[in-house]
C-alpha cells in the first residue's frame, strides 16, 4: 500500500502568530507516522522558524529560483531552503505559473533543481475551466506533465506530481471522483512512460477545495497518492481530520 502524502499549502498566510499551528500539526501528525506522510509548505519568512519548532517534521518551499546563486534580487535558490530547514518545495503551482508567467519548462527547472539539492518536490499542474469546458482538460495536463518532467531519473520517495484543477482552487468546487480518477490514470501514463517502473511509484496528489467533509471520498479514489490542501491547511483542527482521513 502506497502511504499518502498529505502536504498543506500556505501560500500567502502566517506570521509567527502562527507556529502554534504548525506545532499543533506537527504534534498529532506524529500519530500518524508510517500511516500517512504529512508536511507543511510554508511561506519563506516562517521556513526557519517552523523547521526549529518541530523538529524531524517536513516543512517545505512553495517556490525556489532554478540557479545555484546569482544576481537574482528577491529570489530564493534550493540551497537557501535546505539551509533554512525545508525539505521540500512545491513547484510549477498554477498561481505562479499564471501571476510570475512560469511556464513548464522554467518548472522543469525548478523541479530538477530542487532534487539536485536534496528536497523533495512536488510538482503541479491543472487545467482551466476553459480547457475543461473545451473538452482539452486531458491533453493539456498530459502536455504539461510531459513537458515539466524531470529529465533526471527521479525517486518516488521524493518526488511526487499534484493535478490541481484551477476552477477547484480556492472555490469549493472539487472535481468529481471520476474526473480525478480520469485524470490520474492520464497522469500515470506519462509517468511511466517518462521513468518506466519508478514512475508506477510517483505519488499523484489531488488538490482544490480539498477538506475534512470531502477527504476521504477523494482519497477513495484509485490512483489519488494523497493531497495537497491550501486554505484548509492553515489550522489544525481544519487539517488534521484530512490527515486523519489519509490515515
Ligand atoms: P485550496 O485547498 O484552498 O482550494 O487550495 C488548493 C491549492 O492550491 C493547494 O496548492
Amino acid at each position: 500500500k502506497m502511504v499518502k502524502l498529505i502536504a498543506g499549502n500556505w501560500k500567502m498566510h502566517g506570521t509567527a502568530d502562527s507556529l502554534a499551528e504548525v506545532r499543533a500539526i506537527a504534534e498529532w501528525a506524529r500519530k500518524f507516522e508510517g500511516g500517512v506522510e504529512v508536511a507543511l509548505c510554508l511561506p519563506a519568512t516562517l521556513i526557519h522558524r517552523a523547521a526549529e519548532a518541530v523538529p524531524g517534521f517536513t516543512i517545505g518551499a512553495q517556490d525556489l529560483h532554478h540557479m545555484e546563486k546569482g544576481a537574482h534580487t528577491g529570489d530564493i535558490c534550493a540551497a537557501m531552503l535546505h539551509d533554512a530547514g525545508a525539505s521540500m518545495v512545491i513547484v510549477g503551482h498554477s498561481e505562479r505559473r499564471e501571476a510570475h508567467r512560469e511556464a513548464d519548462a522554467d518548472v522543469r527547472a525548478k523541479a530538477e533543481a530542487g532534487l539536485a539539492a536534496g528536497l523533495k518536490v512536488i510538482l503541479c499542474v491543472g487545467e482551466s475551466l476553459e480547457v475543461r469546458e473545451a473538452g482539452r482538460a486531458e491533453q493539456t495536463v498530459a502536455a504539461q506533465v510531459d513537458a515539466s518532467l524531470p529529465r533526471t531519473a527521479v525517486d518516488p520517495a521524493v518526488f511526487s506530481v499534484a493535478y490541481e484543477p484551477i476552477w477547484a482552487i480556492g472555490t469549493g468546487k472539487v472535481a468529481e471522483p471520476i474526473d480525478i480518477e480520469e485524470m490520474h490514470r492520464a497522469i500515470r501514463e506519462r509517468l511511466v512512460s517518462a521513468y518506466g517502473e519508478a514512475g508506477t511509484g510517483v505519488r499523484i496528489l489531488y488538490g482544490g477545495s480539498v477538506k475534512a467533509s470531502n477527504a476521504a471520498e477523494i482519497f477513495a479514489v484509485r490512483e489519488v497518492g494523497g493531497a495537497l490542501v491550501g486554505g484548509a491547511s492553515l489550522t489544525a483542527a481544519d487539517f488534521l481530520p484530512i490527515v486523519e482521513a489519509g490515515a
